[in-house]
């Protein structure tokens, strides 16, 4: 087993790395760094410098902070020779990410952009479904409660944070990653709350018929759903990616194993001397802050 070290113990490393991680034969939990947060019977650190200097056998950091803060964890890893795996969105901007890519190729470690939702049960098959299909329109429908996901988390509404697309990404990263054809930004509007910094609705047109409708304010129901029309029928994810339905016909339905699936990836991926960087739903993301319409809204509070 491969001592890995989780950094930022936060709500996504509490709900799913810790987890995640104990349950896999690969790995075994051996410290966290957080100024807050510790897991049980785990060696705990507040400062990261000290647990390099003193952990010389942890060889993987896995970053779950924020992605602001995120870089430099990512940085410092990198030149103490550790293998490195990131949550979603990679950084805070694309030009860091790349700048992480240059530097683990240089030190020769391993750098993993997760995306978790790309690991949801029906993402593969409908990649495979719709590799030799012809695609006539895509609607992305991603609408959730922010005070439900991410309770109290000002970070999100900062600069940085990427407001609804913290969530919206997710779906990005499943439209990206099962299309059969490349697609970009057309126009957007942004609906920024007057006390933010972050859009906390948005809608997307892409070339090829691709749109999106994402809003953090929905109470009630929540809509994680992507739905693609082909000339050889209709192909729905729903709930994050995880049930496929072709022309109404389920395909796929089960446990969720998103978070084991990126570990198990990243066991391969450190086996293999191997690093994955994918930063297209990102460019996404990064296109419609650009291309984007700003719109002032209410002021939001949690
Ligand atoms: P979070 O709970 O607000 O933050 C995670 C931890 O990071 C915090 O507990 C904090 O630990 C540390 N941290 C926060 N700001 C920091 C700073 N400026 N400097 C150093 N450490 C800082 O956030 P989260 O929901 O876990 O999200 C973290 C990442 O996971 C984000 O990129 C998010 O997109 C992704 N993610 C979240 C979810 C979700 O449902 N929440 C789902 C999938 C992915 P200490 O205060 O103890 O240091």
């Amino acid at each position: 087993m491969t001592a890995i070290c989780l950094v930022g113990i936060g709500k996504i490393a509490v709900d799913q790395h810790v987890p995640a991680i104990n349950g896999s034969d690969d790995w075994t939990l051996a410290a966290t760094v957080s100024r807050a947060g510790t897991v049980d019977g785990v060696q705990s650190f507040t400062d990261f410098d000290k647990m390099l200097a003193e952990r010389t056998d942890i060889s993987v950091i896995s970053l779950c902070l924020p992605p602001v803060p995120r870089y430099d964890y990512a940085a410092k890893a990198i030149a103490a020779g550790r293998h490195v795996m990131l949550e979603k969105p990679p950084g805070a901007t694309l030009a860091e990410v790349d700048a992480l890519e240059m530097m683990a190729k240089a030190a020769g470690v391993t750098l993993y952009t997760t995306w978790h939702s790309r690991m949801a049960n029906g993402v593969a098959p409908a990649k495979a479904w719709l590799a030799d299909k012809l695609v006539t329109s895509t609607h992305i429908n991603w609408k959730e409660d922010v005070r439900r996901w991410h309770p109290d988390q000002d970070w999100v509404f900062a600069p940085g944070g990427m407001g609804v697309f913290d969530p919206g990404i997710n779906a990005l990263s499943i439209v990206t990653g099962i299309m059969p054809m490349p697609f970009h930004l057309l126009s957007a509007d942004l609906h920024f709350p007057e006390n933010c910094d972050t859009p906390i609705a948005a809608q997307l047109h892409w070339t090829e018929n691709v749109s999106g409708d994402f809003d953090w304010r929905q109470t009630g129901p929540q809509s994680w759903d992507i739905t693609v029309e082909t000339t050889s029928g209709t192909l729905a994810l729903r709930d994050g990616g995880n049930r496929l339905i072709i022309d109404d016909r389920e395909i796929t339905a089960g446990d969720n194993r998103e978070y084991p699936a990126l570990y198990d990836r990243m066991a391969e991926l450190v086996k293999t001397g191997a690093s994955e960087v994918d930063v297209a739903p990102m460019i996404h993301v990064a296109d419609a802050l650009t291309l984007g319409k700003r719109i002032t809204v209410d002021p939001f509070h949690f």
